[in-house]
């Protein structure tokens, strides 16, 4: 009886260890690569695809050309560190306590940072036998617990926060950042967790990015090289700004084109080592911008283009962002109008690398498949445009409700709005005719969706208090 049952016990065992076997039999070369190419403050009308007049962006014009130009991509927050948490978790940043109403986003002085609890997209991947690197800015956390190595990276190259940070040079970020040297401001430059350049030498950032993620991309020529994501966050076109000596006066846009220009020279290398390394028809690559543009650095800040305001509001030229997928003989080339947001590369990626979502926590994204493969509509119906803890308006369809409405900067007030200011964005993307009045429907539609949202979302700490 004893013999029979250790027999039993043995051919589970062996059952068992069959179907793991077989689980991580999925054929490594069905995996895609991710390549993620993060812009720091980026407009949704910078890029000559996008309606720019004066900034030249051939290679990105190429790219959009080659795979799909998104009108309606929408990022989690409209400042710089609960937008990089929602994209990297697939969560709104309310979640995971990286969002706050008593600092927009963290800084040198900081404790905190995003929760070990939370997993990133890198995590997620990492599991799935995936290669992982992120290259650039971090603003999720510098201290060791928080940053790219300790959440999923394999490694990790930039600067921790914002270029702005550590400023020791005399006099307000106004007028120094007009003519910025690298010494101004004394940001660290790491790798993995140690600190390998301070101040870094911000001239030649976007250039030294560019060639960090052409080595990892080169890395994994080889056949059996392990599938990977590359998160590339660009520091530019974040105030100061810096670009290489060659692009200098090369924009007609003057110094902030220069800096797009040196990006979209960027892209043009990354995809060029995707295309000569045999790796383009193996690569999703998606191109976007944590935040809309910081307008009030004149004409060092970007352009949102037709889109009302910029970073820091939740208008939509504050959370809009001109994106780009490719994905070379896989995607449905064209221009995709339905919405999507960063906050749909986590599932999206998932289910593209065959593996399962968490089943632990809420997400607020959807596999945006069917559109990239034009076999279907984006699953993205609604997008809840947060400023801080509270959700300042919601779109619908077609319909945005703004509740609440405060100047991106500066004093000014919250305004409280009932009924909430409503525009319909097909009709009217630059959000200038309020039609609330005639549509109480619509506004009970989204009050319902808004309230349903809220109920949802359960209380954490607040990181950026910390
Ligand atoms: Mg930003």
């Amino acid at each position: 009886m004893a013999g029979m049952k250790k027999l039993l016990l043995l051919g589970l065992a062996v059952l068992s260890s069959g179907t793991a076997a077989l689980e991580g039999a999925r054929d490594k070369s069905d995996s895609p690569n991710f390549v993620v190419i993060f812009c720091d403050d980026l407009g949704y009308g910078d890029l000559g695809c996008f309606g720019h007049p004066t900034i030249k962006t051939p290679q990105l014009d190429r790219m959009a050309r080659e795979g799909q130009k998104w009108t309606n991509f929408y990022v989690a927050a409209s400042v710089c560190t609960p937008s990089r948490a929602g994209l990297l978790t697939g969560r709104l940043p309310i979640r995971s306590g990286m969002c706050s109403d008593m600092r927009r986003v963290l800084f040198p002085d900081s404790k905190g940072g995003l929760p070990k609890s939370e997993i990133t997209i890198a995590r997620a991947l990492k599991k799935a036998g995936y290669d992982t690197a992120a290259v650039g800015k971090w603003h999720l956390g510098h201290l060791p617990p928080y940053l790219p190595t300790s959440h999923g990276f394999d490694t990790y190259f930039g600067i921790p926060y914002s270029n702005d940070m550590d400023k020791v040079a005399e006099g307000p970020n106004r007028e120094i950042a007009f003519d910025p040297k690298s010494e101004y401001w004394d940001v660290p430059l790491m790798r993995d967790k140690a600190i390998v350049e301070r101040p870094a030498k911000q001239e030649t950032i976007t250039k030294r990015y560019t060639e960090e993620a052409e080595k990892f991309i080169a890395a994994h020529r080889r056949k059996d090289a392990a599938p990977f994501f590359l998160y590339l966050a660009h520091s530019m076109p974040h105030i100061p700004l810096f670009r290489s000596k060659r692009f200098v006066g090369k924009s007609a846009r003057g110094y902030y084109g220069d800096v797009i220009q040196e990006i979209d020279w960027s892209v043009g290398r990354l995809l060029r080592a995707l295309r000569e390394g045999g790796l383009a028809e193996k690569t999703l690559v998606v191109f976007t911008s944590d935040n809309g543009p910081w307008l009030i650095y004149d004409t060092h800040g970007g352009s949102a283009g037709l889109l009302r305001e910029g970073k820091g509001s939740t208008w939509e030229g504050g959370m809009r962002e001109p994106t780009v997928f490719w994905w070379p003989g896989k995607l449905k080339k064209g221009v995709v109008t339905g919405m999507g947001s960063t906050l749909d590369l986590f599932p999206t990626f998932l289910a593209l690398a065959g593996a399962e979502m968490p089943g632990d926590r809420t997400y607020d994204g959807g596999d945006l498949s069917p559109a990239l493969f034009g076999t279907g509509a984006s699953p993205r119906r609604e997008m809840f445009f947060y400023r801080g803890q509270r959700v300042y308006a919601a779109r619908v369809g077609e319909y945005k409700a703004h509740f609440i409405t405060k100047p991106a900067y500066g004093k000014g007030q919250i305004v409280e709005h009932d009924p909430p200011v409503l525009y319909h964005l097909g009709e009217d993307p630059s959000e200038k005719y309020d039609i609330a009045e005639k549509n109480p429907e619509v506004i009970e539609t989204i009050r319902k969706i808004v309230a349903r949202h809220e109920a949802g979302v359960e209380p954490v700490e607040d990181q950026l208090a910390r």
